[in-house]
């Protein structure tokens, strides 16, 4: 129920464009606008244990609040970024945002914080993206242990090369790589085996009918099989009922996320919320 008043509060990005620019160069300067006037929010989601209930990490998923309009949904505004070619725009903002975010945490000595990013294939693809990043890492003196990356739209990663060796090279540098959404799109088994990741995430649209559908518990305890198998840790993305974490736990899922454990939050919210909670070491 929540999640739908969250979404008839979302305004589609496509009425914002008839609505308010007439062109392309306008939403340009919309985007920029909102990131000189910060509009944008980055909020942090717990990603837990689910043995012992120990806060892993955290998500950041991005907030855009258009003044006067109100919550524009990711879902509506990274896809219009990606195809203006201002992606990077945002996921600079978002990589800076998430570094002075972990400085936060590390002040109050949580030392093994994690915040995990969001960064679509679009982005892996630009030619400076893996040099920016580790350069932002860099100013903020981040260790590449306290952050993450979560790979959506795995479309396209298997088949390049360049992408393979820029994940291989993150990845020597000590950033854990998670891939998102598993078992929606074109995502693939053989993504398990090919891509150098630590961490699964399994989308919510398997999620949300596990304790209902025994094809998807099923489906669901193959893949934490195959990826434990395969040696990755397997987190479950969605997890919005006692009902659905307790079976995760039996089906040997790892680690969750969802409206269940806690919701996306502001960064004050999110440490105020830790100090209820556990942080795993
Ligand atoms: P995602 O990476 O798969 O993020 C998970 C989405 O599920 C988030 O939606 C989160 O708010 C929502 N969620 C979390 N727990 C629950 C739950 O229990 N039930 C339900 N129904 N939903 C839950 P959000 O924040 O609207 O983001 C949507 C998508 O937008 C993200 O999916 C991600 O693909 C993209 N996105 C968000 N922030 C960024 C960003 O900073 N950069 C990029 N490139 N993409 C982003
Ligand atoms: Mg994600
Ligand atoms: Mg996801
Ligand atoms: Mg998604």
């Amino acid at each position: 129920q929540a999640k739908e008043t969250g979404r008839s509060r979302a305004m589609r990005y496509s009425d914002f464009m008839e609505s308010n620019a007439s062109n392309i160069l306008e939403i340009q300067n919309n985007i920029r606008h909102a990131l000189d006037n910060e509009e944008f929010q980055l909020y942090l989601q717990p990603q837990a244990e689910l043995a012992g209930g120990k806060v892993i990490g955290f998500e950041g998923l991005i907030r855009w609040e258009l003044p006067g309009k109100g919550m524009v949904s990711p879902m509506e505004f990274i896809p219009v970024a990606e195809q203006l070619g201002i992606i990077h725009r945002i996921s600079q903002w978002v990589f800076q945002e998430a570094c002075r975010d972990i400085l936060l945490f590390l002040e109050k000595h949580y030392k093994g914080v994690k915040i995990a990013v969001n960064v679509s294939a679009v982005e892996l693809t630009r030619v400076n993206f893996v040099e920016d990043f580790m350069g932002t890492l860099g100013e903020y003196g981040i260790s590449p242990a306290n952050i993450t990356i979560e790979l959506t739209e795995t479309v396209l990663l298997e088949t390049s090369e360049s992408h393979l060796e820029r994940l291989d090279y993150l990845r020597s540098q000590g950033i854990e790589l998670h891939l998102d959404d598993f078992g929606t799109g074109y995502s693939s088994l053989n993504y398990l085996r090919s891509l150098p990741i630590d961490v699964v995430k399994i989308d919510q649209g398997f999620i949300r009918n596990i304790t209902v559908d025994k094809e998807q518990m099923h489906l669901t305890r193959s893949i934490i099989e195959i990826a434990h198998n395969l040696g990755k840790t397997v987190i479950a993305e969605g997890v919005e009922t006692k009902e659905q974490m307790e079976l995760l736990k039996e089906l040997g899922c790892d680690r969750v996320q969802g409206y269940f454990f806690a919701r996306p939050m502001t960064i004050a919210d999110t440490l105020q919320f830790m100090e209820g909670h556990e942080m795993a070491e």
